[in-house]
């Protein structure tokens, strides 16, 4: 049987994430072309319910104990087109201590309904990648009849509803979206989210589009006002940090937290050399006494 619950994984923006994925795969009213998932295969506006939602909250509950940063509603496709979503949030929010966060991609946000639902998380990480149609129909395909200048109108009734955090990530595609993006910062202001996010294409996309480098983000960073970048080009741990972890690492496994006070990092730095560390081998993480920890590899 399908599971819903994916991770924890290891996340810039939300740390340790378990994800909940209310979905069939690939469902979405959106075909970004910058995709991780690779194309739509189920390019729809209708909201559904795909998996019972005795089930999900089951799993939930099954893991409400174990050490996370987040629970995160995302996964598959477009988490606002279950119907299930509203619901599944509110009474997993009576099962974890930690905030609930969902990733949209803010279409559905015309809806009061959907509106009312989302904003049963603590956190809400919607996006905008475009303020003109022809651009939306660019980057992100969208299913027929889905406005962007109605989404970005959903998007601001949501932030005068909604007094939770909300994450607002644009998405900068090479030579499809990043002329657009003083008219995306003056739509951004407008929706005043607590966090802009500037990302671009650094994970396999679904077509062969382009990043921006280096310089042209940080360009486009001073077009938006108090945005931060997520990308990091500098993907790499110093090789005295690197020796430093591995000695703290073989000596006892540590949370993520201890990582951070014994080695002297911020926790998002901690977090970044952790998924480096593990994604190379060289670190593990074990489940102990309800915490996640992270050891060396051959500890
Ligand atoms: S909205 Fe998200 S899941 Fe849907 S196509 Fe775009 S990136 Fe993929």
């Amino acid at each position: 049987m399908m599971e819903c619950l994916f991770g924890p994984v290891l996340s810039r923006r939300l740390g340790l994430s378990l994800g909940v994925d209310l979905l069939k795969y690939k469902t979405c009213n959106l075909d970004c072309v910058y995709c991780e998932l690779g194309r739509t295969s189920s390019l729809t506006k209708s909201r559904d319910r795909f998996v019972s939602p005795e089930k999900v909250l089951r799993e939930i509950e099954s893991r409400s104990e174990e050490d996370f940063d987040h629970l995160t509603f995302a996964g598959s496709g477009e988490p606002t087109l279950s119907s299930d979503l509203g619901e599944i949030m509110r009474r997993s929010r009576e099962m974890v201590d930690v905030p609930v966060a969902v990733i949209t991609n803010s279409t559905l946000l015309t809806s009061p309904m959907v509106r009312s639902e989302v904003a049963e998380a603590d956190v809400v990480l919607p996006s905008l990648d475009a303020v003109t149609q022809p651009t939306f129909e660019s980057i992100n395909r969208p299913a027929k009849d889905l406005k962007i200048e109605e989404i970005i109108e959903g998007l601001r009734a949501f932030r005068s509803e909604f007094s939770g955090e909300i994450w607002l990530e644009v998405m900068l595609v090479k030579d499809v979206n990043e002329s657009e993006a003083e008219h995306i910062a003056d739509a951004v202001l407008s929706i005043e989210p607590d966090r802009v996010q500037l990302n671009t294409v650094v994970r396999a996309p679904a077509e062969p589009v382009l990043p921006l480098n280096e310089s042209e983000m940080m360009n486009i960073l001073g077009v938006f006002k108090d945005a931060e970048i997520i990308p990091d080009w500098d993907w790499s741990v110093p090789e005295m940090q690197e020796a430093k972890l591995l000695e703290i690492l073989a000596d006892r496994p540590c949370t993520l937290d201890e990582i951070a006070e014994l080695a002297g990092l911020d926790k998002n730095t901690a977090v970044k050399y952790a998924i480096i560390l593990e994604h190379e081998g060289k670190i593990r993480r074990r489940l102990l006494k309800g915490k996640y920890r992270f050891q060396t590899s051959l500890s």
